[in-house]
């Protein structure tokens, strides 16, 4: 099973993606955490990567598609997380998956009001060891500050600020738009709406996988 899932930072993406990864079991390949575990490195190439985050700012192409196709080439059953973000990624990821005979099967899009995005974002902690994510308001860990699952500390993203997480909005709304007709002019797009009940969003974005792939694991 091959799939994006598509939808700006803070509108339950990384949360679909992994109630998905458990059901079908699927390797989860987020860009955004392959950088934030490269920019540990502490390297030239990482610190200028650290700062475009920083920033909100995209990292260029060309190292996105050296990272991306490295790990999909050697992957089959996965949900890209956080890629494409640009309509020339769209291009390039499409041009990747024919060399390797291996199309993506189906691009989820999680739509938010920005509005809910933002309080979402700005409350969001997040644990630097297993990437556990908690919500000062809507899921704040039983310990203040203090990772449920692992017992590290907590921490606020640098690029999860309100002029950042604005930037990002923005950015996404520019970009996204073309990168989800590509993928509805294929046919192979699902649209859900990413405000309610998280569980229930789960259920429906299962059923409609499981319509296209047939029911079980998909290993
Ligand atoms: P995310 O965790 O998906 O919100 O990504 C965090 C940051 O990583 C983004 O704001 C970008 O700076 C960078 N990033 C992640 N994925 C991509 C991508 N596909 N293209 C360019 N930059 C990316």
């Amino acid at each position: 099973m091959r799939l994006v899932i598509l939808g700006p930072s803070g509108a339950g993406k990384g949360t679909q993606a992994k109630a998905l990864i458990e059901h079908f079991n699927l390797k989860h390949i987020s860009t955004g955490d392959v950088l934030r575990e490269e920019v540990k490195k502490d390297n030239v190439l990482s610190r200028a990567v650290k700062r475009l985050m920083d920033r909100g700012d995209l990292v260029p192409d060309e190292l996105m598609l050296s990272v991306v196709e490295g790990i999909l080439s050697e992957e089959d059953n996965f949900i890209l997380d956080g890629f494409p973000r640009t309509f020339s990624q769209t291009l390039a990821l499409d041009a990747i998956c024919n060399r390797i005979a291996a199309p993506i099967e189906v691009a989820i899009s999680i739509s938010c009001p920005d509005d809910e995005i933002i309080q979402r974002i700005t409350g969001r902690t997040v644990c630097p060891k297993c990437t556990e994510m908690f919500h000062t308001v809507f899921l704040p860990p039983k310990k203040h500050g203090i990772c449920d699952k692992c017992g590290t500390e907590l921490y606020q993203r640098p690029d999860d600020t309100m002029e950042t997480v604005k930037r990002r909005l923005q950015l996404f709304h520019d970009l996204t738009d073309p990168i989800i007709d590509f993928y509805r002019r294929k046919g192979i797009l699902i649209s859900i709406n990413g405000k309610g009940d998280i569980g229930e969003i789960t259920q429906q974005l299962i059923k409609q996988l499981e319509e296209k792939f047939g029911h079980g694991n998909n290993s």
